[in-house]
């Protein structure tokens, strides 16, 4: 959602916020869907979120490309990221507790077992998710690997998992707060700052995102931390410390050379749990088809030339991903 819309009739009004389990489903959900390694239209594969009090509406982009170039729905990639299944004696993958609460049409009805948490996942209209659970229900059954999220309760699994990870559940829950303050700001990573590419991890007890702008764009650290940190629109944070790198000397020819600006934030008033933000600032690094792979996912242009201007020295320099624009081009039309 824009600044511009969340202002609405009263600009004073802020986000609504989340607790609890409610801010557990959404860190959660962003933790999955977050973690970039393949591009979508938008930052992350999210079109838009709509906070709600006790909900959130995500609205995800249609399709996800992949390193080979192969296109794929980004549905069908968020239930294979997001739904519970278990590998007997190891560990439950996906969101442990995750329960699908109903389908409406292209939205799909999430919430955690025994609770009344809600996030609406909205495909693109067409979305056929009964046929994409079933499919991987039978898929996971076959395998091997018990599918959960039709269960009623709690499964054995589930509980095994939390008191196997204890340790790391807990601190993941200390970082709640962020990932559940972010999902409701996912704008953010679209309308502020430079970067063309987004990815985030969790580690211990910090949530880190790394965001590459390419060297023809500014670095864009300052505008989004302005955004973000907005005293009637952001969330208790503070920055607790920082390198910025982007006064640092570089050598021209050096074309392999990326700086970055690192900031650590964290709540104003409680220690527990930290955002990391790794503005890099570089030639492209994760591939120089980036921009032709973009405009095909249909990412909105003018994003597209803040973020990867056209005709940039460095466009057609060899990298990382790279992605078949010519297989894009006829599976996307
Ligand atoms: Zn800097």
């Amino acid at each position: 959602m824009s600044r511009h819309a969340l202002r609405g009739g009263d600009n004073r009004h802020p986000i609504p916020g989340a607790t609890g389990t409610q801010a557990r489903l959404e860190a959660e959900v962003l933790a999955k869907l977050g973690g970039g390694g393949q591009w979508w239209s938008h930052p992350l594969g999210i079109a838009r979120v709509r906070p709600g009090c006790g909900s959130a509406l995500v609205e995800l982009d249609g399709h996800t490309t992949f390193s080979s170039g192969t296109l794929y729905p980004r549905s069908a990639h968020a239930l294979d990221k997001l739904l519970p299944c278990a590998e007997p004696g190891v560990q439950v993958t996906g969101i442990v507790g995750l329960r699908v609460a109903g389908i409406e049409g292209a939205d799909l009805h999430l919430t955690l077992s025994g609770d009344f948490s809600r996030i609406v996942l909205r495909g693109i209209p067409g979305t056929r998710w009964e046929e994409l659970l079933d499919e991987r229900w039978h898929r996971y059954e076959e395998a091997g690997f018990p599918p959960l999220w039709r269960s009623g309760s709690l499964t054995e699994y589930e509980k095994a998992h939390i008191s196997s990870y204890g340790e790391s559940w807990r601190a993941e829950r200390d970082l709640d707060w962020i990932g559940s303050a972010l999902l409701r700001r996912i704008a953010l990573f679209h309308t502020s700052g430079s970067a063309y590419s987004t990815r985030s991890w969790i580690t211990g007890d910090e949530w880190i995102f790394e965001l590459d702008t390419v060297l023809d764009a500014p670095p864009g650290h300052d505008d989004f931390l302005n955004r973000l940190l907005d005293p009637i629109w952001g969330p208790a944070l503070r920055v607790d410390r920082c390198h910025c790198s982007c006064d640092a000397l570089r050598d021209p020819d050096d074309r392999f050379y990326l700086r970055q600006c690192t900031f650590h934030l964290t709540h104003r008033d409680q220690p527990l749990g930290g955002l990391q933000l790794r503005f890099r600032h570089g030639h492209a690094v994760y591939g120089s088809d980036a921009r032709t792979t973009l405009r095909h996912l249909g990412s909105p242009p003018k994003w597209l030339d803040r973020v990867l201007p056209a005709n940039r020295p460095d466009a057609r320099a060899s990298t990382g991903r790279r992605t078949s624009a010519q297989s894009l081009e006829t599976e996307s039309h």
